[in-house]
């Protein structure tokens, strides 16, 4: 039996050549180059590649062509012939697609991201190339639930209240992917237009890496969109 190396989340977003995939930890590419492969082995163009170079930020840059991205959490593109890509291991992977427009996006947010304002700055970039968020399909990729993350007091302060429940002394749950929703709405999103992929990437050991369980050591699952 071979075993799926990736998840295939196109057919939600329901455009077209549009392709959204995301790897799974038995996908696995001992190079640098490991976007490029995944890029391959799921139909699009590894030389149209946008790399962020990812630092937990609030940034969100709208690119217009292939290559690396300077201290970017979060990429949008206008150019069916580009591919964005991210990287996560337990934060969100969010993916963006315009209903009727060839604009396509990926953010990568975790509690930081999230509590930095991520999200707000994702209006404001989409404000400069007139677009509304209203518009857009939105995917929650796999990611880490409330069953697993957890915070302490020290952070505890940076979190909306509305989304953490204490659940022993001096420990928090935290669902960041409602918190997520929560802003996303703020912003003029549409509820019916987003979908939450409910599987915990702590929980499923086998199938995702989990930077909680693995530590340091953890490896990455890789997130593209792009037209193929
Ligand atoms: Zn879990």
């Amino acid at each position: 039996m071979t075993v799926q190396q990736w998840s295939d989340y196109s057919h939600i977003f329901g455009n077209g050549r549009l392709k959204a995939v995301f790897s799974h930890s038995s996908f696995c590419s001992n190079s640098s180059q490991d976007r490029q492969h995944f890029a391959r082995i799921t139909g699009l163009d590894p030389s149209k590649l946008i790399i962020p170079q990812q630092t937990h930020s609030s940034n969100i840059s709208v690119i217009g062509k292939a290559g690396g991205v300077k201290n970017s959490d979060g990429i949008f593109s206008t150019n069916t012939n580009l591919v964005c890509s991210i990287q996560v291991a337990d934060c969100l992977p969010i993916f963006f697609v315009h209903g009727f427009k060839p604009v396509a996006g990926l953010v990568h947010a975790g509690w930081r991201g999230l509590a930095r304002g991520i999200i707000r700055n994702i209006k404001n970039e989409l404000d400069q190339i007139a677009c509304n968020i209203f518009d857009f399909n939105i995917l929650i990729g796999p990611s880490i639930h409330s069953c697993c993350f957890e915070v302490r007091d020290d952070v505890l302060g940076q979190i909306d209240s509305e989304f953490y429940r204490q659940k022993a002394y001096g420990r928090y749950e935290v669902d960041l992917q409602n918190w997520a929703v929560k802003q996303l709405l703020e912003i003029g999103g549409q509820k019916e237009k987003i979908t939450i992929i409910r599987e915990c990437t702590y929980c499923q050991d086998g199938k995702y890496h989990s930077y909680r369980r693995n530590g340091k050591k953890a490896g990455r699952m890789i997130a593209l969109i792009g037209w193929g």
